[in-house]
């Protein structure tokens, strides 16, 4: 063979190999295609959750160290606890509230804990377990804004919200006549907020907390205008990780831990 036929067969074998390669590892780390997720966990040995990493008091990255931290993180690290033995084997993957869905389908997850509403709509796409957090939405204003609740929303008024969330949808029933500025997350929609780019911030009270408590020139108004109560999300149909779910969320219930993770997040409320 030729020096240039040699080489040429080496560039082929070693592409075929890398294309090998990457058809093994795939992105597929959480989830299973048809399968039962639950088992899919145990076999793997950790839980990959979808959470939120820009959600003070939830889920939000510490640029510096790399960890995520909040509510979320640790509901979901107790989960793991009680399911696998250890709450080091809960892993995290960023999602956000438009990706999260997608994501779960993807197989890129086993569930989703991101202050996810439980909704009837969603309930046709994703299996929810029980409720494990109530919120309810209201808005987020300069404490010098002239805004003190929905009512003084209107024609003229921009608020903003961030894509796929409840939040965007409510307030346009809420007040029609304003208007309504999406952002990808929530880092992104009060970067908006504090640059002027809208009169209003709102989603769920416990995440606008987050905020307020981030930039004291803020603070939220008007109480709440909707019931948002969080739920661990799965895949449609997986009914034992559901049941697994519930049954740790009933044992960190009665053990004191729920309250002990509460207490370290939720002050205001
Ligand atoms: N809880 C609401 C929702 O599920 C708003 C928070 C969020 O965007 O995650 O849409």
């Amino acid at each position: 063979m030729s020096l240039i036929k040699k080489s040429l067969a080496f560039g082929f074998t070693a592409l075929l190999a890398i294309m090998l390669l990457a058809a093994c590892g795939g992105k597929e780390t959480g989830g299973s295609d048809s399968g039962n997720t639950l088992e899919t966990i145990k076999k793997r040995d950790k839980i990959v959750f979808g959470v939120k990493n820009d959600t003070r008091l939830f889920g939000l990255k510490d640029p510096k160290s790399g960890e995520i931290e909040g509510f979320d993180i640790d509901i979901a690290k107790q989960l793991a606890k009680q399911i696998l033995g250890d709450e080091n084997k809960a892993e995290f993957k960023e999602v956000t509230s438009k990706t999260r869905i997608p994501m779960l389908q993807n197989n890129e997850i086993d569930a989703i804990i991101a202050t996810m509403t439980i909704t009837e709509e969603r309930k046709k796409e994703v299996d929810f377990s029980d409720v494990y957090f109530e919120a309810g939405q209201s808005l987020l204003v300069k404490k010098d804004s002239a805004i003190k609740s929905t009512s003084d929303l209107g024609k003229g008024t921009k608020v903003l919200a961030v894509k796929g969330s409840t939040s965007s949808q409510n307030i346009r029933k809420e007040v029609p006549e304003a208007s309504v500025l999406e952002f990808e997350n929530y880092a992104e929609a009060f970067t908006a907020l504090k640059s002027g780019q809208g009169d209003a911030l709102t989603t769920d009270n416990a995440i606008l907390y987050g905020m307020a408590d981030e930039d004291s020139s803020f603070h939220l108004v008007g109480g709440t205008f909707t019931e948002e109560p969080y739920g661990i999300a799965v895949k449609k149909g997986q009914k034992e990780l559901v049941k697994e779910i519930n049954k740790a969320l009933k044992e960190l219930k009665s053990s004191g831990e729920y309250d002990k993770v509460y207490k370290k997040w939720i002050k205001e409320g």
